[in-house]
């Protein structure tokens, strides 16, 4: 049977990411557990044998013509590859603590651009201390995946996941927002992990995930049940070159995107005490969840900006 079918409604395209998802979900049934031991957070959290550190497992590709074209240094894009991982080890406030590599190669590929993007590969390896203990290779004529599957550790005594965000917590975001294509930031930029590690020991921090799709599609999976986000606009710290619809659609922001109990006295302890641990990096509050009926004055309309949708097109 040929995969591939020109009929729209008969193909993924008439599904889009999140509702395939489901469908997966409906065909391995009992073999996929719920989220965080299965999908659907940034990373899966493996139960742990008493007295262990809980594993975390994602994996994430990079593809030629999707995540990098020829405009990208192969060093580039090799770093790239590491780094989308590990933001995801990040966003549970996890550390990495071994990849393996499947790589779909056309045998024309040049040597000096797989070099290349190994060695690129191997620097964000080594400042990581992360060992690359294997993977595979196998042949795609006319293409190019590099798909890295990452393990992870937690660092504390929880892992942060996306679910544990209540009405009245603040919401709060690293970095800058938007812009991430020209400005290259999809591809230079650092996986928060000190962050995260950080942010999880902080008991106020109730939820977290990194920015990968844009906020205004990734706010969804924060956000508790019967609620919504109330973000304004002007809060929301942008990239030189980006404007507000691009801080909230264009995605590979690649920073952590997370909620705070307590009300504003906490919110100000945080934010006293992350300029203290990390003065170069920005941290901003945004907004706030509320209950459903809550509406505010000059707060964003998100359902009006939809963010990255993979196989939409
Ligand atoms: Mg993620």
């Amino acid at each position: 049977m040929n995969p591939f079918s020109s009929k729209p409604a008969a193909s993924v395209a008439s599904l889009g990411e999140q509702k395939l998802l489901t469908a997966i979900r409906r065909w391995l049934g009992r073999s996929a557990p719920l989220a965080p031991a299965g999908m659907g957070d940034d990373c899966a959290v493996l139960p742990a044998p008493r007295g262990r550190r809980t594993s975390l497992v994602t994996v994430d590709p990079v593809i030629y013509g999707e995540h990098f074209d020829d405009d990208v240094p192969p060093r580039d894009a090799g770093a790239k590859l590491l780094k989308r991982n590990l933001s995801d080890i990040a966003a549970m406030g996890g550390r990495p603590t071994a990849a393996v590599i499947a790589l779909a190669l056309d045998p024309r590929t040049r040597l000096d651009w797989l070099e290349a993007f190994y060695r690129g590969l191997a620097a964000v390896a080594r400042a990581h201390d992360l060992p690359i203990v294997g993977g595979d290779i196998a042949t795609h004529r006319g293409g190019l995946v590099a798909t890295l599957t990452l393990i992870g550790e937690t660092t504390s005594a929880r892992a942060l996941t996306r679910t544990g965000a209540q009405a009245g917590d603040f919401i709060a975001v690293t970095g800058a927002l938007g812009g991430s294509l020209p400005s290259r930031h999809h591809c230079r930029f650092t996986p928060r992990l000190a962050e995260g590690q950080w942010l999880v020991r902080r008991p106020e921090v109730t939820a977290m995930l990194d920015l990968s799709d844009g906020l205004a599609k990734d706010i969804h999976a924060l956000t508790p049940p019967k609620s919504r986000p109330l973000i304004f606009g002007d809060l929301i710290p942008r990239r030189a070159s980006a404007d507000l619809r691009a801080a909230l659609t264009d995605g590979e922001d690649y920073e952590l995107l997370f909620a705070v109990r307590g009300g504003a006295p906490a919110a100000h302890r945080l934010l006293a005490a992350w300029r203290r641990a990390f003065p170069r990096v920005p941290l901003t509050v945004i907004g706030q969840f509320a209950p459903r009926s809550v509406s505010a004055t000059g707060a964003l309309d998100i359902s009006a900006y939809v963010g990255f949708e993979h196989l939409k097109s």
